[in-house]
């Protein structure tokens, strides 16, 4: 994958969060606030918006901090700066490469759930998008051992994803706004794994996995 490639990600996972902008508020208003939909798809939205405005010969490491950097910047709540954070760890672990290889971005997804995980304190079973970014990356890196080449690591990572999200729901939120609710949060899919789904899913459209 080159530059261009991580910036066709980004604008596939904003075209996805935007799509289901509506039904990922109405899982957050469930448990949550009912805003992350709406929380998503602005922070996205600018990170497209950085891209357009990076130089030509820019890098995939460039990109992805980019992008990062401004979904921080833009997107309220919680998952603003765990995302943000996701990514420019991501971004910061690819350093130079011009074009990363399947192994090269496997590390990259591990240093964005590590990203995540010291930000937000979660850890797997804590009803958060930890446990469908836990999945994700472990799925990938199953599919890379096992000899498999970019697309389909990222497809098997965007399966790892949906799997880990759909264990959320019977859990009990510990961590975020959900955890408020104590077992009343139980029986819901948690909405912040449920849009690492798509972001996987972007991953594994735009490498035709
Ligand atoms: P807010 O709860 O501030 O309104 P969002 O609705 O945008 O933020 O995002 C909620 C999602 O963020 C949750 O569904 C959960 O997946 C994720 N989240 C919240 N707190 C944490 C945390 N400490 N660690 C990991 N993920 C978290
Ligand atoms: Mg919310
Ligand atoms: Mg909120």
């Amino acid at each position: 994958m080159n530059a261009s490639d991580f910036a066709a990600w980004i604008r596939r996972a904003a075209e996805l969060v935007t799509a289901d902008a509506e039904r990922l508020t109405a899982l957050d208003a469930a448990i949550g606030d009912g805003d992350h939909g709406l929380n998503l798809a602005r922070g996205f939205g600018a990170a497209v918006t950085a891209l357009d405005g990076l130089p030509a010969g820019t890098t995939p490491g460039k990109v992805l901090i980019g992008a990062g950097r401004a979904i921080v910047s833009k997107t309220g709540g919680a998952s603003g700066p765990l995302y943000g954070t996701a990514l420019r760890r991501a971004g910061k672990t690819l350093g130079d490469a011009a074009e990363p290889d399947a192994a090269a971005l496997g590390t990259a997804l591990r240093a964005a759930l590590d990203g995540v995980r010291e930000l937000g304190g979660a850890g797997e079973g804590d009803k958060t998008m930890v446990d469908a970014l836990a999945a994700a990356v472990t799925a990938y890196e199953t599919a890379v051992d096992g000899g498999a080449g970019l697309p389909a690591a990222a497809r098997a990572a965007a399966t790892g994803a949906a799997e880990g999200a759909e264990a959320t729901v019977p859990m009990v939120a510990r961590k975020g706004r959900a955890s408020y609710l104590g077992p009343r949060s139980a029986g819901h899919l948690d909405p912040g794994a449920a849009s690492t789904v798509l972001l996987l899913r972007a991953l594994a459209d735009v490498t035709g996995g």
